[in-house]
């Protein structure tokens, strides 16, 4: 493989490493072009490359962070393009997902930019020609219900179902690529919203161009020429166009169809980056159209979107416009006028209008407000929805003696925190209600929920009930069982076989015995995976369902424990410290019980930041601790999916060489997203049992694993977390009293990010940092947390802000007070909309 390209690569890791800071090289990017250029010439790589990547390249310095890792990707893809060999894509970081509006999981991601540039093959059955009215002469099938709010209802014309065939220029092929991104109907169309926008809106005269500028210019063709270059290997179409104030000459690369369609005397509107060739001002392959047509493409902010493989930026946008332009103003509006004005918003139309084709900056910061808000508040009104709902039926009630209690609690091994003690007291309230308890714990790790869970367990089986608890892997219900059984048996308590374990590895035998206790009542508590849920066991008379680790459960799952019993109450437990404004929004149908105390004598994790030069000190740090008899954690990030690879090839090759190289005389496990369950379980256990020193792990790392003599953690690439999250792996250590620590290693000794990883150094507080989180990057973190089906649909909230969530929220909760059931004849399409939202996930727990 060419050298340049092998370097170009190096610097664009490096790049991308750097999230885009514009570091990977002293100077900025553009300075490798000093050398670049001409060693790519030497090796003979073609000259509209090197083109691209030198003026893609100038253009860097200029570009936000989520624009240079479009350019950086777009331009390996170019070069994937034309040399096969040219080698792995560079990642992208999650950095830039926070200001992307939406990527459907489908979707995988383009190149934005270089998709006006890219010369393309026409689309089958050409461009669309903008039509007004999609043709109706074939019946509009209805392809699929559309999920997004407000979408549909029976107000919607019922064209908006109809499949993408039914618009011209799009036939089954296209229809079928359509559909890989989530569009199988026009509804669909009008919620796949932009992943950016290129801002074109400021038209220039010729005269006042100056380079590096994104302009658009409209002219009259004075000359095009077609001129072979290399040989012949390349064709150059080259026009000069003049506005009367000056003339500009346009070089597109390899599209000799051009001659046909640009013809002298043309009026042409084009929009790109204005570069240099030879001292004169160029644009290369810019976007361009006929002025005669509406700057679809020009003149304007032009949205970009997501794309697959067989679809161009220039024909989807057209299309869009069709869509668009037709059906926006005919969108019913769901939401009622008074919340409308109240809220400030725009109409639903207008905002999907502006959220494809703004007009302004400001306009499309509206739009987006107007959709986010519809989003939180279907969101919120199905929650209390919920709520009221578990609220109506009857739970059997459960007395708690406070003598019996007082005896539970004197006779732990140690003494409830005072948040452990107000949790056990609203669990008291809540089974003593008459209502089923729906009750969320959200405390940090190591704030002792499960003792607290344990003694709710207690308060059901005293009176001869049943108990369930779920969690995510069978090494977190092994514990469980251990922790429960220590607990709830003994003189005067259960005894040893009422307390059972059910996960994948129950041989047949326990199975059948279990059951059969299940079934006679003789079993009081079964803890298990979600075995508990595929098996066929049926409870005699099971009253309350606990589930830890809440989030890695899907809303299916936790009904279908649920539905095990009559009712039965609910407790579920989560790590993950939600900053209370938005635990409001996501978790509004549950109470929730905050356990913000630690049990003294923890003493926090020390917590260092070290860079990346001087990780040797950490690892002798991690030496000595296991001199000491202690074990050590090394983690590596993993930020997307798409990582996925990466990071475990970097956790792979890192036990390679910290067996071999640092660590010789030491066991070193390695645990990552690419083994099995039971591989990953098994592995851990190990650990557990002291069967290696190390482990090298992605994040996969159990949550809620209890690894006392674990000491000392040491986290890679820990600037590509998120605080909430680096407090949750550093949760691992320090479980057994003691002194530990967590270093902290970024990729790169920025200190404006070492800055906000310093916050790790100075708290041990997990809801301290989710706040800060939330400040620094925004809420999308949070809301996919609960992953219960909705969350998918909360496109446009994680790119706002908490105040228009709380907003929505109040909104939410003052209809729902007027109109909970949405009967008045005005909020008709509201319920229908809302319907709709929550169709697909019934459960929200
Ligand atoms: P988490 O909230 O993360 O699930 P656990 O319930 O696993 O935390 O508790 C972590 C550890 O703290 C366990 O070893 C548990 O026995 C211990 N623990 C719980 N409560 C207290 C307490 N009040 N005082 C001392 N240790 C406690
Ligand atoms: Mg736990």
């Amino acid at each position: 493989m060419h050298a340049s390209l092998e370097k170009l690569r190096k610097f664009f890791r490096l790049e991308a490493e750097n999230k885009y800071a514009n570091t990977a090289v002293i100077g900025g990017l553009a300075k490798i072009l000093d050398f670049w250029e001409a060693e790519a010439r030497n090796e003979g790589l073609s000259e509209d490359l090197i083109q691209l990547v030198a003026s893609r390249l100038r253009d860097y310095q200029r570009l936000t962070p989520t624009s240079r890792a479009d350019t950086l990707k777009g331009v390996w893809k170019r070069i994937q393009g034309q040399i096969p060999d040219a080698g792995m894509p560079i990642p992208v970081y999650s950095e830039n997902q926070s200001t992307q509006t939406t990527a459907s999981p489908a979707v995988t991601p383009s190149t934005p930019v270089e998709e006006r540039q890219a010369p393309k093959p026409k689309p089958e059955n050409n461009e669309p020609r903008p039509a007004q009215q999609p043709r109706q002469e074939r019946k509009p099938t209805p392809a699929r219900a559309s999920s997004y709010p407000g979408a549909q209802t029976s107000q919607t014309p019922v064209a908006l179902n109809a499949n993408l065939t039914v618009l011209q220029g799009v036939g089954p092929k296209n229809a079928s690529s359509l559909e890989k991104m989530g569009m199988f109907t026009l509804a669909d169309m009008l919620y796949y919203f932009p992943r950016r926008y290129d801002d074109y809106s400021q038209l220039q005269p010729i005269r006042s161009l100056m380079y590096g500028q994104v302009v658009t210019v409209i002219g009259q063709i004075q000359s095009v020429i077609n001129r072979p270059v290399r040989g012949g290997k390349m064709q150059i179409v080259e026009v000069i166009i003049s506005d009367g104030t000056g003339a500009l000459r346009i070089n597109w690369f390899n599209q000799p169809w051009l001659m046909n369609r640009l013809s002298e005397g043309m009026n042409i509107a084009v929009a790109g980056t204005i570069e240099q060739y030879l001292g004169r001002l160029v644009l290369n392959s810019p976007d361009w159209e006929p002025i005669e047509t509406e700057h679809l493409h020009t003149n304007r902010i032009v949205p970009i979107y997501p794309l697959t493989a067989n679809i161009t930026q220039k024909w989807l946008r057209q299309l869009m416009d069709q869509v668009i332009k037709f059906w926006a103003p005919r969108l019913p509006d769901p939401l009622p006028e008074s919340i409308k004005t109240s809220a400030g918003l725009q109409s639903l139309g207008e905002a999907i209008h502006q959220a494809h084709f703004p007009d302004s900056q400001k306009a499309l910061s509206e739009a987006r407000e107007r959709l986010a808000f519809d989003e939180i508040f279907y969101l919120q009104m199905g929650v209390l929805r919920q709520k009221r709902d578990w609220q109506s039926v009857v739970g059997r009630i459960f007395d708690v003696p406070e003598e019996w209690l007082g005896e539970r609690i004197e006779a732990l091994p140690f003494t409830l925190t005072g948040a452990q003690k107000r949790t056990v007291d609203d669990v008291c309230v809540d089974v003593g209600s008459g209502r089923p308890m729906n009750r969320l714990i959200q405390g940090d790790v190591g704030s002792g929920k499960t003792v607290v869970a344990a003694l709710a367990a207690m308060m059901i089986t005293r009176n001869g009930a049943q108990a369930a608890i779920m969690a995510p892997t069978s090494i977190l219900a092994e514990q469980h069982l251990r922790n429960f059984s220590s607990l709830m048996t003994g003189d005067g308590l259960l005894q040893e076989d009422q307390v059972r374990l059910l996960t994948g590895d129950t041989s047949a035998g326990d199975r059948a015995s279990i059951q059969e206790g299940l079934a006679s009542g003789h079993v009081k508590v079964l803890i298990g995976t979600h075995a508990l849920i595929e098996d066929p066991v049926v409870f005699k008379d099971l009253q309350l369902t606990i589930i830890d680790e809440q989030h890695r459960f899907g809303v299916d799952q936790r009904a279908a424990l649920r539905a095990k019993g009559t009712n039965p109450h609910l407790l579920v437990m989560t790590a993950t410290p939600i900053p209370r404004s938005l635990a409001l929004t996501l978790y509004g149908d549950l109470d929730i019980s905050v356990m913000d105390e630690m049990p003294a004598g923890r003493e926090p994790v020390a917590t260092h930041v070290i860079k990346p030069q001087e990780r040797e000190r950490g690892y002798s740090l991690i030496s000595s601790q296991i001199e000491a008899g202690h074990q050590a954690f090394i983690v590596y990030p993993l930020i997307e999916e798409s990582e996925k690879l990466e990071s475990v090839k970097a956790a792979v090759d890192d036990h390679e060489r910290l067996s071999r190289e640092i660590f010789p005389k030491l066991k070193l496990g390695l645990l990552h997203g690419k083994m099995k369950p039971d591989e990953k379980d098994c592995i851990m256990t190990d650990f557990r049992d002291k069967k290696y020193d190390i482990l090298v792990s992605t994040t996969v790392i159990e949550v809620g694993v209890d690894v006392p003599n674990a000491t000392v953690m040491l986290i890679e690439g820990a600037n590509r977390f998120g605080l909430a999250q680096l407090h949750q792996l550093r949760g691992r250590v320090g479980r057994g009293g003691g002194e530990s620590f967590c270093l902290l290693v970024p990729d790169h000794a920025d200190a404006a990010e070492n800055a906000r990883l310093q916050a790790m150094t100075e708290t041990n507080d997990g809801f301290k940092l989710a706040e800060l989180d939330l400040k620094q990057r925004g809420p999308g973190e949070f809301l996919g947390t609960r992953q219960s089906g909705y969350a998918t649909n909360l496109k446009m909230a994680s790119l706002t802000d908490v105040s228009l969530i709380e907003k929505a929220r109040n909104h939410a909760q003052k209809m729902f007070e007027i109109d909970a059931e949405l009967k008045a004849p005005e909020h008709a399409l509201l319920s229908e909309a809302l319907e709709r939202f929550w169709g697909r996930s019934g459960d929200v727990s």
